[in-house]
């Protein structure tokens, strides 16, 4: 397949792998900031390809395991009210809040659908007026545009029977946070490329300037990630700490100007619980005022919940690269993804799940 094949090519990945092992003089530690980046790592065995020294924790980028329990408490809340259906993507059904996930509220007569856009949700609430539509909006900057689209059209169409519990979260400001703590031991990040390519890469040079931290914005195939890992590597060796874009094939330094627009028209940025990290300053987006009326904890006056992770799961550690998954007590043991007790072993981009299909 064009445009997929070619970053999939063995040859290819072997020549990269040779430069690697003729740059790298020293032992380093980079982090792969994204879920889907963890997932091609472990399944294309990339780590044996590596130089001894070289080694790559797996960072925080996983939207569905840092969204909160409490606001999985929340979504499962209202979909056991009448007359109100909640909505959200595959991955959030299994995530397990402090009672239930919603999959398992479903079973006790809660309504939980899944849907593959947010503008599937507002066709729901189009077809039945008397009914309340909800979407669970979780994602990074990737999927924030479409939700925006769909708060916006639902404002321009007068639909008044659709909102949003907003669990959007913001790579950067988490980022920086992690950094700002000095949590990670982490000497060089390789970006999301699909964030960047809705935001561009401006934050990641300051975060690259203040922490010293060489920074290449990275693709998804075995080839982006092994050229990913080069070019940082090759930026280590030499004491250079920039941004460098690997994934110049979808990303430009601007991002999309039309999708970071209808973003800032209908979100803005606010602080933001990750789940296993705590509080993140600006590590989230809500409804601007003037959509306020389409903000769901707002129009349903729901409880709030306390909330704790089971005592079993380690997914802070794991989000922020201090343990891998295998080393959790828990993993393949209590937690699967049949019987998963925290968000990493379900979601398609958690880590948890990356080593329980595809091992070391
Ligand atoms: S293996 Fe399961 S219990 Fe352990 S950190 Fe991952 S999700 Fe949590």
């Amino acid at each position: 397949m064009k445009h997929l094949d070619e970053y999939r090519d063995p040859a290819l990945a072997h020549a990269l792998a040779a430069e690697l092992r003729a740059a790298a003089r020293h032992p380093w530690t980079l982090m792969e900031v994204c879920g889907g980046q963890t997932h091609t790592i472990l399944k294309s065995g990339l780590p044996a390809l590596l130089p001894p020294g070289i080694e790559l924790v797996h960072g925080p980028g996983c939207p569905v395991c840092v969204t909160s329990i409490g606001l999985i408490d929340t979504a499962v809340e209202l979909c056991l009210r009448p007359g109100v259906t909640v909505t959200s993507f595959g991955d959030m059904m299994r995530v397990p809040g402090s009672r239930q996930s919603l999959l398992e509220a479903r079973a006790e007569g809660g309504d939980a659908r899944v849907v593959y856009s947010p503008l599937d949700a507002l066709k729901l609430a189009q077809k039945d007026p008397n009914h309340e539509v909800v979407f669970f909006a979780v994602g990074f900057e990737t999927t924030a545009p479409a939700t925006a689209m769909a708060v916006w059209q639902a404002a321009q169409t007068g639909v008044s029977n659709f909102s949003l519990l907003v669990a959007h979260v913001l790579v950067p400001p988490a980022l920086r946070a992690i950094f700002a703590a000095g949590r990670s031991g982490v000497q060089a990040l390789l970006a999301p490329g699909h964030v960047c390519a809705v935001t561009g890469f401006e934050d990641y040079e300051a975060l690259a300037r203040d922490h010293r931290l060489p920074v290449v914005v990275t693709g998804f195939e075995p080839a982006d990630l092994l050229e990913g890992i080069l070019l940082a590597v090759r930026q280590l060796e030499s004491g250079r700490a920039e941004v460098e874009n690997q994934y110049a094939r979808a990303v430009r330094r601007e991002g999309n100007p039309q999708a970071r627009q209808v973003v800032s028209d209908v979100f803005e940025a606010a602080d933001r619980e990750w789940r296993g990290l705590g509080v993140m300053p600006g590590g989230g987006l809500r409804l601007r005022p003037d959509f306020a009326s389409f903000d769901a904890q707002n129009r349903f006056k729901t409880a709030g919940n306390a909330h704790k992770s089971p005592v079993l799961c380690h997914a802070g550690d794991v989000l922020l690269g201090r343990l891998r998954p295998p080393a959790c007590p828990a993993f393949g043991r209590e937690c699967s993804p049949a019987h998963p007790l925290g968000a990493p072993m379900v979601s398609s981009e958690g880590a948890c799940a990356a080593y329980f299909h595809y091992g070391q």
